[in-house]
């Protein structure tokens, strides 16, 4: 965890209640609303009242697809639901439940390289107007590092008088520039992505956006999302949106271009996404003959953590359904490893790691 992150954590985990009027509750009402204030600088949201803190990414996500899905019943208006093939888990499987609901689902397909291709959108977009629809997509996804055009699709998305929510969590402090502005009407972002702790999340709704209530009972939030705050969490998640920086970034692009170049060295693998833009800290590579959990083990034993597919996801042994989404078949999409950098990382730990794994490699296929 960053570390002013990790100092507010522990400050703030006896705090008060900062629903109560006592001085305790004081003090953590004005720590919520600086770490309020410091997320929506990160973020380039003029607004702090336009952030609502969650339990997790996939919470506000839930909220953000299922709230708006609720207002359109509410308003007897048919519900579609747009979004892509390599989403997070979070919003292919509420798009999933919603499809049991009855809504209208349009899952749009992605290139070898991962990329997003706008016609697609703007012609679906075409056949429902009138509807209330929803366009959801990642800013960038978590498994490849392939950044979306998510700005242009936004701006095509306003234009068809439809909502727009954005899943930021792999893009704030991992893509440079990267700031909401006015582009979209729903974004959701994770603190344990961003160098704070898990289990705080947090949805922006730009005001005006109509979306109902997941959660009900306290008028926490502005009444928008019930339950005693984590003030310890909110406050670490301010603390770590604070700590990012571009030069940050910078730093991330250089070690993880270093990562690449090494990697590649190793004969028989094959970088994922390579023709697209991609964030500062993410790589996908494919090992012929080699499974991802077997390098993923190997590894481990030289102490260092990576994962095979997506890292929410690595419980289970399933091939990556971005990967295969991408074109990839069972087989290959089983050999890929995803490399994550931070900007704490030195040159020294890529070097080691980039030598560990040539070692592992070579180890895995001798025994095969
Ligand atoms: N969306 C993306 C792109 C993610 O990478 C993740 C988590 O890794 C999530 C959503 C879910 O975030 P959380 O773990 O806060 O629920």
């Amino acid at each position: 965890m960053e570390q002013s992150a990790q100092a507010a954590l522990l400050h703030f985990s006896s705090s008060g209640n900062p629903s109560s009027i006592h001085s305790f509750g004081r003090q953590a009402k004005v720590a919520v609303d600086q770490g309020r204030e410091q997320l929506a600088a990160a973020l380039g949201v003029q607004d702090p009242e336009e952030l609502c803190f969650t339990g997790s990414a996939t919470e506000s996500i839930n909220f953000a697809l299922k709230g708006l899905y609720f207002h359109s019943q509410q308003a007897g208006q048919r519900f579609h639901l747009i979004t892509s093939a390599v989403e997070h888990e979070a919003t292919l499987e509420t798009a999933h439940f919603l499809q049991t609901l009855g809504i209208e689902l349009t899952i749009l397909p992605v290139d070898r390289h991962g990329r997003l291709d706008l016609t697609q959108l703007q012609e679906t977009l075409a056949q429902r107007k009138g509807e209330a629809v929803l366009v959801s997509l990642l800013a960038a996804n978590n498994e490849t590092g392939v950044v979306f055009p998510w700005q242009e699709a936004a701006a095509l998305t306003k234009a068809a008088g439809a909502y727009f929510h954005l899943d930021g969590v792999q893009a704030l402090g991992k893509l440079a520039g990267f700031s909401l502005g006015n582009a979209v009407d729903l974004a959701s972002f994770s603190a344990h992505k961003i160098g704070g702790p898990k289990g705080v999340g947090v949805l922006y709704i730009r005001r005006g956006t109509k979306l109902l209530n997941l959660l009900h009972g306290g008028a926490q939030e502005r009444k928008r999302r019930a339950g005693t705050l984590n003030v310890a969490g909110i406050a670490a998640f301010g603390a770590a949106a604070a700590a990012l920086g571009q030069e940050k970034i910078a730093q991330t692009d250089r070690l993880r271009l270093l990562l690449e170049g090494e990697v590649r060295k190793i004969p028989g693998t094959q970088l994922q996404g390579e023709a697209a833009p991609r964030l500062a800290n993410t790589s996908n590579f494919l090992f012929d003959g080699v499974r991802g959990e077997a390098l993923v083990m190997g590894l481990d034993i030289e102490g260092f953590a990576v994962s095979s597919g997506s890292a929410c996801n690595s419980g289970s042994i399933l091939p990556s359904h971005v990967l295969l989404a991408m074109g990839l078949d069972k087989l290959a999409a089983r050999s890929a490893l995803r490399i994550s950098l931070s900007s704490q990382n030195t040159e020294g730990e890529v070097r080691a790691f980039c030598a560990a794994l040539e070692r592992v490699v070579a180890r895995i296929r001798s025994l095969s």
